[in-house]
């Protein structure tokens, strides 16, 4: 599939022509990053790394996306069958947690998650999120989103594919 690169020289985003469904989201919250009567139409450098990776989160097709970062990241999982959480690393160095409570054989509740200060806009946050999506997934088990952290704060139940900005992982969201 075609994907083309636009890069603010500390982040690289992919957008995927093909899978845009043009909704206008991108245009409509970073119109400083993002215009359609422009050339390139997507100028990264007038944004943040964070506001844009905050931007590409909303998108709903998955057209947009962030290219992976440099640096190696390493996630752990630690699970006491009661509790447990995601530890993310940075190079080595503990960067962020994201904290759950099992509610019952089937559903955990993910409450809190935290990306320290000097990794922030490096997209961590989402891994944490993707890492439990993923665990959810192998495991048939469903996430209980209290964390008011963003990823899933557009998903707590009840949710509707319209509402819903990450659509593609609504099966494993408890509703
Ligand atoms: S938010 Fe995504 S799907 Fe919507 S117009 Fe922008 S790139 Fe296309």
């Amino acid at each position: 599939m075609k994907t083309k690169a636009y890069s603010n020289g500390e982040i690289t985003i992919l957008w995927k022509p093909e899978k845009c469904i043009h909704t206008g989201i991108c245009v409509n919250t970073l119109p400083k990053v993002y215009n359609p009567k422009s050339k390139p139409w997507i100028t990264p450098e007038n944004a943040t790394s964070k506001e844009l990776i905050d931007q590409v989160e909303k998108c709903p097709s998955g057209a947009l996306s962030i290219k992976e970062m440099q640096g190696n990241v390493k996630i752990e999982r630690e699970d006491n069958g009661k509790k447990g959480r995601y530890v993310i690393y940075y190079n080595e160095e503990f960067a962020g947690e994201m904290t759950f409570t099992w509610a019952g054989k089937t559903k955990f509740i993910i409450d809190h998650t935290g990306v320290e200060d000097k990794f922030s806009g490096k997209g961590l946050g989402k891994k944490l999120v993707m890492k439990s999506v993923d665990f959810a997934r192998e495991n048939n088990v469903k996430i209980i989103p209290l964390c008011p952290f963003g990823y899933f704060g557009v998903m707590v139940p009840p949710v509707s594919v319209k509402q819903c900005h990450f659509e593609r992982y609504c099966n494993y969201i408890k509703n």
